[in-house]
């Protein structure tokens, strides 16, 4: 069974998309697609040698040879141009890194209509790229598994502009206003808050002064959710 955070992931991929996987790990993500039959076709793309072997493992034990492509790959150059590849899915890493890989690839996205991500921390990064790459959210989500909180960004082409709380903290998200996204916040601005004044006891050098000042800033515009 799918955890949930891959099955929400998941969710947004369209009826009959051709998908690239990128950090597929198990390739768990594009063997429940093609099981479920909303896909025929995925590229699973790894980058680090055991994932990549165990996602060739799992793809032949599931019989899904002939639908799922497993290459080893740094980011998007699992992609290639005959793959006619329309989704991307990148899910389980840092936002950072996640714009990384879509900054480098940036030239493997000519047939990308739709690009689901799914960052553990920072996914102001995503939002941000989106901005300044021609790509605008359509969606998002956020849930909450095993005690951890996680967000989905789902991107299309397209101009978009947005303020630093949408950046922050998502447009959807912010407008859906839902239950875990408050606790993900209210337990942020806490921590900020808790760093912010073990702060005031530490001698007043520039750094801190600039710390000190990032972190209220930060407090302030979350505050308004
Ligand atoms: N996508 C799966 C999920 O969400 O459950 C696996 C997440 S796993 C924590 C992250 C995977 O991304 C690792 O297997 C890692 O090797 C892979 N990875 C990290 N950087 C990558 C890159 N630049 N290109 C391809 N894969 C990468």
């Amino acid at each position: 069974k799918l955890s949930d955070r891959l099955a929400a992931v998941a969710s947004f991929v369209e009826e009959g998309a051709v998908l690239a996987d990128i950090g597929s790990d198990h390739a768990y993500l594009p063997c429940y697609l093609v099981h479920a039959h909303k896909i025929e076709r995925a590229i699973a793309g790894e980058v680090v040698k055991g994932p990549f072997e165990s996602a060739v493992k799992n793809v032949k034990r599931e019989g899904l040879d002939d639908h799922i492509t497993v290459r080893l790959a740094n980011g998007l150059s699992a992609i290639k141009e005959h793959d006619q590849v329309d989704t991307v899915t990148i899910a389980g890493m840092g936002g950072p890194l996640i714009a990384t890989i879509l900054q480098e690839g940036k030239d493997k996205l000519f047939s990308v209509k739709r690009i689901i991500t799914q960052p553990n921390i920072h996914a102001s990064s995503i939002r941000q790229w989106a901005m300044e790459n021609g790509w605008k959210i359509v969606n998002e989500q956020i849930l909450k598994e095993d005690g951890k909180i996680y967000e989905i960004i789902v991107l299309e082409k397209g101009k978009s502009v947005y303020d630093d709380l949408e950046i922050a903290v998502g447009p959807f998200l912010l407008q859906q206003r839902s239950d875990t996204f408050l606790e993900k916040w209210n337990r942020e601005v806490l921590e900020w808050q808790r760093v912010l004044q073990s702060l005031e006891h530490a001698a007043e050098t520039e750094e801190i002064r600039l710390k000190k000042d990032h972190l209220s800033k930060r407090i302030q515009l979350i505050g308004k959710v």
